[in-house]
């Protein structure tokens, strides 16, 4: 695309007239003819269906012009997010990302220049959007989404996310639902769309806060990193990726003992590439590179630009849906699998009562009674419903351990090897808070065989 020409504007001629649903006058709305009092009749019969406008242009380019949307994310989601919306009709736009533009991103975020490389992605997004679709407004934010408080989220309709991190998404997601005042629906209630890629797989859902289930409820359906059975990288591998884990994971503690290899040092990627070549000639495998070697030490899933485009095309429909009313959305989780095959499932996933961000039940954790503070983190990091990396815990009346202030986590390491009994009794309840979540989690702690 560099280069190219500046095309024609893909987008209908601006609009005449900007005004909103409400204010049309009541010539406008009113059924003159006998054919309007038909439409009438098949709109209610729509309504029953859950269709609840007729496509009626101009009233849809007006609800699209009036809705205030933000897009979380300028990467590889988002420049197709804000690509697709623009063309669409969204007249405003934000987006928000902390991030600068790295070369590695130029073969899918197309919204970016070798000269873009150290720029802010969203401004750079904003000002490329704006310079081919007149008429839209696109108001960047080049920043951390932490950074911005309940007012600047009330502004808005409604939310996309198109994310890598599962950190921003718990938080976003934990933000709306908090936010949400029942006294005042209207202004603290907000659609969040989400969508996300890995590779050749992706989803796209809905979060209606406090109605559907939201992201926490399904942090247990996050997929684990591949691992391989130890027995098979030792004995019997197979693939280029059983010599390279065993390289990594039993080569390189025999040779250089207790030292870590350090994942962006090219002289140790090499040495674990020189290794697992090596092994993979001995057992007449194939496809060992330097960059698969660095791909799975690293844990890297290699982001696939029409996956991208097509999560971003549903996130999108989703988007025109709610803002337009033309058609029943999306109920609530639409998975799409093209990596053996291809196929999508669409399913409604389920709240969770114990959800610490939109559930009113606490979690329960049975431990032995031989667990130390230190053994109770490490569980909160594993357990596929907590995933918390720094937990603080406390108890009504005693902090167990505090990850900051650093005076209270001082006081507080040496509990780290104490027994979690010293502290609560069966059926008593810890605190849980960690940076990764604004709310806090309440876990009900019992014991096995008590
Ligand atoms: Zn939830």
């Amino acid at each position: 695309m560099e280069g190219n020409k500046r095309q024609e504007p893909m987008t209908m001629p601006e609009s005449k007239r900007q005004k909103t649903l409400t204010s049309l006058s009541d010539e406008e709305m009113a059924p003159a003819t006998p054919s309007d009092v038909d439409m009438q009749d098949a709109n209610e019969n729509n309504v029953e269906k859950g269709i609840i406008d007729t496509l009626d242009a101009s009233k849809i380019k007006i609800a699209l012009e009036e809705c205030k949307i933000l897009v979380i994310g300028a990467g590889g989601l988002g420049c197709e997010i804000l690509k697709n919306l623009a063309l669409t009709g969204f007249k405003q736009i934000h987006v928000i990302d902390m991030d600068t533009i790295d070369l590695s991103n130029l073969n899918r975020q197309f919204l970016f220049r070798k000269k873009d490389i150290g720029k802010s992605k969203a401004m750079v997004a904003a000002e490329f959007v704006m310079s081919r679709v007149p008429g839209v407004q696109v108001t960047p934010y080049f920043g951390k989404i932490q950074d911005k408080d309940d007012e600047y989220y009330k502004q808005f309709q409604l939310i996309i996310c198109g994310l890598d991190s599962v950190e921003a998404r718990r938080w976003i997601n934990a933000k709306i639902i908090e936010m949400v005042d029942e006294d005042d629906m209207e202004h603290t209630w907000k659609p969040l769309i989400d969508g996300g890629t890995e590779g050749f797989k992706g989803q796209a859902r809905i979060i209606l806060p406090t109605i559907t289930s939201c992201y926490e409820c399904s942090l247990d359906m996050l997929s684990k990193p591949t691992t391989f059975p130890i027995c098979t990288i030792a004995n019997t591998p197979r693939l280029p990726e059983h010599c390279i884990e065993w390289a990594s994971v039993l080569e390189w503690p025999r040779v250089w003992g207790s030292k870590k290899y350090d994942t962006d040092n090219p002289e140790d990627i090499n040495w674990l590439y020189q290794q697992a070549l090596t092994r993979a000639k001995q057992f007449n495998i194939t496809g060992v590179t330097y960059s698969l070697t660095q791909g799975v030490v690293k844990n890297i899933i290699p982001a696939i630009a029409s996956t991208n485009a097509i999560i971003a095309a549903s996130c999108c429909n989703e988007a025109y849906k709610l803002a337009t009313c033309v058609a029943p959305h999306l109920n609530n989780y639409m998975m799409y699998t093209g990596d053996a095959g291809v196929y999508t499932y669409t399913f409604e996933h389920q709240k969770k009562p114990e959800c610490p961000v939109c559930g009113n039940e606490s979690k329960t954790a049975e431990l032995d009674k031989d667990t130390t503070v230190s053994q109770l983190i490490e569980y909160l990091a594993e357990r596929s419903d907590t995933q918390l990396k720094k937990p603080s815990l406390r108890t009504a009346t005693k902090s167990i351990y505090m990850q900051a202030p650093k005076a209270l986590n001082q006081a507080t390491l040496p509990n780290l090897d104490k027994l979690l009994s010293e502290f609560v009794s069966e059926g008593e309840y810890i605190t849980v808070t960690d940076a990764a979540l604004p709310v806090s989690l309440q876990l009900k702690i019992t014991w096995k065989n008590a």
